[in-house]
C-alpha cells in the first residue's frame, strides 16, 4: 500500500505521516528533507539558491547532511522552497522519491507533490492543511519552546511567503490531488488530528 501525505509547512503532515507509517507498518520518507538538504548544501558550496546551476550541483549532496540537524532549522527551510522551484532540482530528487514509493510492500511519503507527481498511482492521498495564522502560532510556540527569539508576525510573513512559493511555481505546484481526502487540523490536538487521519485511511481502503 502506498500513502501519499502532502500538505503546506506546520499543517501537521509531517506528524501525521509519521503516525500513519507506524500505525500501517509502512517505511517513511520525508522528502522535504531531501530539499532542505540541498538548501544546506548550495550554501556549503557557496552557490546561490535561486540559481537552477548552482542548485542542481547541491544534488549531490553527501548522505550525512541528511542526519544535520541545521537541516530542521526555519532558515533551510526557506532555502528548501527557494531549490524546489528549479525543475532541475526536482527532476534530480525524482527517482529516489519514486523508488522509495513503489518498493516491495509499500511506502508512505510526505511532502507536496507526492499525490500528484511522485505517487498518482497511491492507494490512499491526504491532504492536510490549517490556515496560515494557525500554522503560524504553532510553528511560534515550537521555536520558542526550544528559546529561540523570534516574534509571531515575522513567522506569519515567512509562512505565507513559503505558501506563495510552493503553490505558485509552475513545476509540481503544492495542490491537492483530485482523489486527495483533505484534513484541515485547524482545531484538531495532534491525537485528535492522528486519529481523523487513520480515520480517512480506514474509510478509503474500505471504499477500495
Ligand atoms: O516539508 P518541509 O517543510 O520540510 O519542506 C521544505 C520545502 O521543500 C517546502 O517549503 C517545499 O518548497 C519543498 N518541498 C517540495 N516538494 C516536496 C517536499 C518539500 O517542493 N515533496
Amino acid at each position: 500500500m502506498i500513502i501519499a501525505v502532502d500538505g503546506p509547512t506546520a499543517s501537521g503532515k509531517g506528524t501525521i505521516a509519521k503516525a500513519l507509517a507506524t500505525h500501517y507498518g509502512l517505511p517513511f520518507l520525508d522528502t522535504g528533507l531531501l530539499y532542505r538538504a540541498v538548501g544546506f548544501q548550495v550554501l556549503q558550496n557557496c552557490g546561490d539558491p535561486d540559481n537552477p546551476h548552482d542548485a542542481r550541483k547541491a544534488c549531490d549532496f553527501p548522505e550525512t547532511v541528511l542526519n544535520d540537524l541545521t537541516l530542521r532549522s526555519e532558515a533551510v527551510g526557506g532555502l528548501a522552497s527557494r531549490v524546489s522551484v528549479h525543475p532541475e532540482v526536482r527532476a534530480a530528487l525524482n527517482k529516489r522519491q519514486v523508488d522509495f514509493a513503489h518498493q516491495p510492500g509499500g511506502a508512505l511519503l510526505d511532502g507536496r507533490d507526492i499525490g500528484t507527481v511522485i505517487a498518482p498511482d497511491a492507494d490512499v492521498k491526504l491532504f492536510v492543511t490549517a490556515n496560515a495564522v494557525i500554522r503560524a502560532e504553532r510553528r511560534h510556540g515550537e521555536m520558542t519552546g526550544r528559546g529561540e527569539d523570534i516574534s509571531l508576525e515575522a513567522i506569519l510573513v515567512d509562512i505565507l511567503a513559503r505558501d506563495a512559493r510552493d503553490s505558485s511555481r509552475t513545476n509540481a505546484p503544492l495542490k491537492p490531488a483530485a482523489d486527495a481526502l483533505l484534513l484541515d487540523t485547524g482545531d484538531l490536538t495532534i491525537g485528535g488530528a492522528v486519529q481523523a487521519a487513520i480515520a480517512l485511511v480506514e474509510a478509503k481502503l474500505r471504499r477500495g
